[in-house]
């Protein structure tokens, strides 16, 4: 490691392991297919890159630091209210301010069992300390949440669904955890994946959000929206959370390309619509053929699945990575998840996923590529 005798961070820093993004390159291999970090294969809607050409014009001018379009958009298509969404660079940067602004040293912060990674980051940069909730087959127990809180409970984060499981609680169950924290600990609701859920009475936050003061969920442009190289999330919250974020941000936080891509993809709604239904169609095809090649696929909301490989024998995680790797397909190891036997695999296109099939039917038949 790294260290320098006398200039050192607080304490904790240096024992947080760097986050480490899916993988892009295959040495060697003629086409890669990149399904590693949960990107839209099919890219942002049309209308976002014109938008974000446009923005090429202006470039000597600060962004809008309210994000008042943005916001307007979002307002627009969610049904929601535009003084209570803060935006941010990304998702992360949001869940980074939460932990910033709401907890540190003597606090905790909890989250589930395969809970996503840049929480536990967060919250150990921010100084607090860090509680993990047990969960039931790969989903996240709301009991064992409740459990796990105590006095010093600030931040309850909980991805529905979740990242990298692609499981998901019922609404009901999210509303029972936000009725059970304790006062003093705010519930984060990260619905990265909102988009794809086709469940009829899921609520990925609105709902919620309006109905307490004790919740604020996440949402991304960096998955469906497929704008995740220019860093663009949002919040919506209650008043007081949204104060507190605005206090804590940089007053141009987002840039803006971001903002002018970011509203045009949030209005073209027929795109969103096409890709999610795509996306539905692939993850199902995908599943039948891992499951028929003789794997266990977790059944998926999102646009990834999680692929479980025996522990033992000729056919573990490592070994089909190694199998996908040959092929040029990139999957995600999640063994910084606690799920060193399963893979990732993100939802690509036709001929990703037709990749990803005959990768994984020659590894279990025993051919090499
Ligand atoms: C990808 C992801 C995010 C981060 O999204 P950005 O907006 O790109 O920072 C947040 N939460 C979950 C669960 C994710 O999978």
């Amino acid at each position: 490691m790294t260290t320098h005798a006398t200039i050192l961070p607080r304490a904790g820093i240096l024992d947080i392991a760097p986050y480490k993004g899916g993988e892009s390159s295959v040495p060697g291999a003629n086409r890669v297919y990149k399904l590693s970090s949960n990107e839209n294969p099919l890219g942002p809607s049309p209308k976002a890159v014109e938008a974000y050409r446009a923005a090429s014009d202006t470039l000597a001018s600060y962004p809008d630091g309210g994000a008042t379009a943005l916001r307007r958009a979002i307002a627009d298509v969610h049904g929601i209210d535009a003084g209570r969404i803060v935006c941010g660079a990304g998702s992360d940067e949001l869940i980074a301010l939460l932990c910033r602004a709401y907890a540190g040293p003597g606090d905790e912060v909890l989250y589930s069992e395969h809970g996503f990674l840049m929480y536990a980051i967060n919250a150990r940069i921010a100084g607090a300390a860090t509680v993990v909730a047990k969960e039931t087959a790969y989903t996240a127990s709301v009991d064992a949440m409740l459990a796990a809180c105590t006095d010093a409970t600030r931040l309850v984060f909980i991805a529905n669904p979740n990242n990298p499981t692609g499981t998901l609680l019922p609404s009901a169950e999210i509303a029972r955890l936000a009725e059970g924290i304790p006062p003093k600990a705010l519930l984060v609701l990260d619905s990265a994946y909102a988009e794809c859920v086709r469940e009829p009475d899921y609520d990925a936050g609105e709902k919620l959000v309006d109905a307490r003061d004790n919740v604020v969920m996440l949402r991304t442009f960096s998955k469906v929206y497929g704008l995740a190289a220019l860093r663009l999330g949002w919040a919506y919250g209650p008043e007081h959370v949204v104060s507190v974020l605005n206090r804590v941000r940089g007053p141009f936080n987002v840039t803006a390309a971001a903002l002018a891509a970011g509203e045009a993809a949030m209005r073209d709604r027929d795109w969103i619509e096409h890709c999610v239904i795509t996306n539905e169609v692939w993850r199902g095809w995908l599943e039948k053929e891992i499951t028929a090649a003789g794997l266990t696929v977790t059944p998926s909301h999102a646009n990834f699945i999680l692929v479980h490989c025996p522990a033992e024998g000729p056919h573990t995680a490592p070994a089909l990575d190694a199998a996908l790797r040959a092929r040029g397909v990139i999957a995600r190891r999640v063994d910084g998840y606690g799920l060193p036997n399963s893979l990732r695999i993100t939802v690509g296109d036709e001929e990703a996923c037709r990749a990803v099939a005959g990768a994984v039917r020659g590894f279990m038949a025993g051919v090499t590529a």
